[in-house]
């Protein structure tokens, strides 16, 4: 009888251990002395150690276990991995020494160039998939393109519904709230929030899930749904060309979150008592215009200015400014601006200053063409 206990490390990621009786596999395992300690503790022996990918925080352990323990070291093939012993890709199939567990391999780029999830079949499926796929969530594109986040996403998503998903970390509540900010009618996520929520508050790991949640609650497996590439369209405030660019501008949207070192939650403001009552001690930009209603602050002055975004060019990786204005790249498109209107409340764009602003923008990179 196989059992999967998660060894908490770091901030939020778990390492799994793979237990059979008196033998463990652990997978991921960041840092040696919480895996040593929980051997120790239950007076258990290491039989494998499994890798997904190559950051620290998922193999930073394997050499000093390794060097306690002789035992086969499993990783993916394209990355280097400490004292790998056996280099691993899609297709391949292994058995877990000492604890009976046979998995299929499957490449997941993305994440990492090289990353690998590790997945059984079977009556009680389950998959190890590091930093790939996340509960409600879904990893960092570091080393590749969103079209192979999505592709391997999308071969995740193909398991059977009951795959139960060992990720790498507990991303679980952040992740639900970017879902209910994408998708704030859709009743699985709502229901999520408040199961996950107690786990959370016992201090209890929200993990593993299952591919039939993931499907019905992760915003980044829906993001060819309609109401989902609605919600991607309206934030890059252009029409997406296809599931990829509708993935992408998710991923970029929960990116520039984080980047601020935020969390999403959902909530409404209809008085000031509502904003006194938050807890942080800084509110940052929090109603925007909404503030001349919401505080009654007749002094704020509105400051109006158009954009125009362009497809995603990813070739793209410089910036201008200048009298014709600025343009910037993103990963959901490139951004161009430069209009100036104190005292405007009126919110509709306006298409005359949008069409000039390309116009100059237009003029002033066509100064660069060689004509000699
Ligand atoms: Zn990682
Ligand atoms: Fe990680």
């Amino acid at each position: 009888m196989t059992t999967i206990i998660p060894i908490p490390a770091f901030r939020d990621n778990y390492i799994w251990a793979v237990r059979n009786g008196a033998n463990a596999a652990v997978v991921d395992p960041g840092d040696a002395a919480p895996v040593l300690a929980w051997l120790d503790a239950n007076g258990v022996h290491l039989s494998a150690i499994i890798a997904t990918h190559h950051h620290a925080d998922h193999v930073g352990g394997v050499a000093e276990l390794r060097s306690t323990y002789d035992v086969p070291v499993f990783g993916p093939a394209r990355e280097a991995i400490p004292r790998r012993t056996h280099a691993l890709s899609e297709g391949d199939r292994i058995e877990v020494p000492g604890v009976g567990l046979a998995c299929a391999l499957l490449d997941i780029p993305g994440h990492t160039a090289g990353h690998i999830a590790y997945y059984t079949t079977g009556d009680d499926p389950l998959l190890f998939c590091g930093d790939t796929l996340f509960a409600a969530g879904c990893g960092r594109i570091f080393e590749g393109t969103p079209e192979q986040m999505w592709s391997s996403l999308s071969k995740l998503a193909a398991l059977p519904a009951a795959t139960r998903v060992y990720c790498g970390h507990e991303y679980t509540l952040a992740n639900l709230a970017f879902a209910q900010a994408v998708e704030p009618g859709n009743d699985d996520v709502r229901a999520r929030i408040a199961r996950e929520r107690v786990k959370r508050d016992r201090n209890v790991p929200t993990l593993p899930s299952t591919i039939g949640d993931e499907l019905a609650t992760n915003p980044f497996l829906r993001a060819g749904l309609p109401g989902v590439m609605a919600a991607a369209s309206a934030h890059a405030k252009r029409p997406l060309a296809s599931v990829v660019d509708s993935f992408a501008t998710l991923r970029q949207m929960m990116r520039d979150v984080q980047i601020a070192g935020g969390k999403i939650e959902v909530r409404q403001f209809t008085t000031p008592t509502d904003i006194v009552a938050l807890p942080e001690s800084l509110v940052f930009n929090c109603t925007g215009l909404g503030s001349r209603n919401l505080f009654g602050d007749q002094e704020l002055q509105p400051v109006r200015g158009q954009l125009a975004i362009l497809e995603p060019q990813p070739e793209v990786r410089y910036a201008a400014l200048g009298n014709f204005g600025y343009m910037f790249p993103r990963a959901d498109g490139i951004l161009l601006g430069g209009t100036f209107e104190r005292g405007i409340w009126d919110a509709t764009p306006q298409p005359l200053d949008i069409s000039r602003i390309v116009a100059l923008q237009k003029q002033f990179f066509e100064g660069f063409r060689c004509t000699a």
